[in-house]
């Protein structure tokens, strides 16, 4: 869609901001923080991957957005996640509006994290009848006071740490090395401030419906499949799958680049996905990045298969943490390191470290 960035422009940018911007990796979806780009505002680009059904994938902003899917029925449309704050859901509606001016009458969402649910309002408010579907493990966390990463009361959690971020940016501007460095900065400034300003005038609007096994919906004339299949990147995952166009939404159970596993479940996560890879299946809307074809789910499921066995085998060799996260790095990289690094985000080495102790701690060491 018009003001949709091409991966070159996004790498472009993103190599620029890469230098200027030290990113914390515990930062990176779906924690609070995300990546530095100020160009533009936020924007979507509407793929078509199949009669009808569209995947809008997300520009690179400073709080990340998740992907969404959008499909047609024949008297409605349905979305599949509405990113991180309602400027962007906003700004997809619009978009979606230029392919179908049908009502969104089902909204859907992925799971809990911050980044796929806090632009449901946008489809509420549009549309009162709008339901809003996820899972009844998604729905719980969303409403739990004690969430984090996602949730009513995680919006406050975020509105109360923003100040101190906004501050830091300001203090980063300060010490910009060049006028590029600064001219980036401000701009991640800008959107910081905005995003404090939409965090504290939020009406979230939480699932209206919930689902706690496979269902088929039919829906104007299609078939949408909504699949509980197993624990992966939570213990709520949500599959979207149409069994005639072939197209599966994973949410992140399947991402681009590297997962956030802190409220994974490593040791299921493969066995989910393989689930998903018994599909008939042409194109997968991933969580983030680019549509995908179906060999990269084998992909993804071959990395967290051997993440797992990975550091199992190292632990039980008696390697340190530290130890393991280098020696893990490097033993991986040939076969993960290029497809896992193809944004400016998300990156292999960048993660490698926090994926080890993550997959350490929850199958290991059990904490
Ligand atoms: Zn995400
Ligand atoms: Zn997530």
């Amino acid at each position: 869609m018009a003001g949709g960035w091409t991966r070159r422009q996004v790498l472009a940018q993103a190599t620029i901001a890469a230098a200027v911007y030290t990113l914390d990796p515990h930062e990176l979806c779906c924690g609070v923080n995300a990546y530095a780009q100020t160009a533009g505002a936020e924007s979507f680009e509407l793929k078509k991957v199949g009669d009808g059904v569209w995947a809008a994938v997300a520009a690179a902003r400073y709080k990340v957005n998740s992907n969404a899917a959008v499909i047609e029925t024949n008297d409605g449309l349905v979305v599949v996640d509405t990113h991180s704050k309602p400027s962007a859901a906003q700004a997809l509606y619009q978009d979606i509006q230029g392919v179908s001016k049908k009502p969104v009458k089902k909204i859907i969402n992925s799971h809990f994290h911050w980044d796929h649910w806090q632009g449901n309002q946008v489809y509420a408010q549009a549309n009162p009848g709008c339901e809003i579907i996820a899972s009844e493990r998604t729905k719980a966390r969303l409403t739990d006071p004690n969430q984090m990463n996602g949730g009513v009361a995680f919006i406050e959690k975020q509105a109360a740490a923003m100040p101190a971020e906004i501050e830091q940016i300001k203090a980063a501007i300060q010490k910009a090395p060049d006028a590029a460095a600064k001219a980036r900065l401000e701009g991640n400034l800008a959107q910081a401030e905005a995003y404090l300003a939409e965090l504290k005038a939020m009406k979230p609007a939480v699932p209206t419906r919930t689902v706690s096994s496979t269902v088929a919906l039919q829906e104007g004339g299609r078939e949408i499949r909504l699949m509980l299949v197993g624990k992966a990147h939570t213990d709520g995952d949500l599959f979207i799958y149409l069994p005639k166009e072939k197209v599966l939404a994973t949410g992140d159970a399947v991402v681009d680049w590297m997962p956030f596993l802190n409220d994974g479940y490593p040791e299921e996560w493969a066995q989910t996905v393989g689930e998903l890879e018994k599909l008939d299946i042409e194109r997968v809307i991933v969580g983030h990045g680019e549509p995908a074809p179906k060999s990269h789910l084998t992909f993804f499921r071959g990395y967290m298969t051997d993440l797992v066995a990975a550091v199992k085998k190292e632990a039980a060799a008696g390697a340190s943490l530290d130890d393991m996260k280098k020696k893990i790095a490097d033993d991986l990289a040939p076969k993960y390191e290029k497809g896992m690094s193809k944004y400016p985000l998300g990156q292999y080495r960048d993660r490698i470290g926090l994926n080890v102790e993550q997959a350490y701690n929850k199958t290991v060491k059990k904490s």
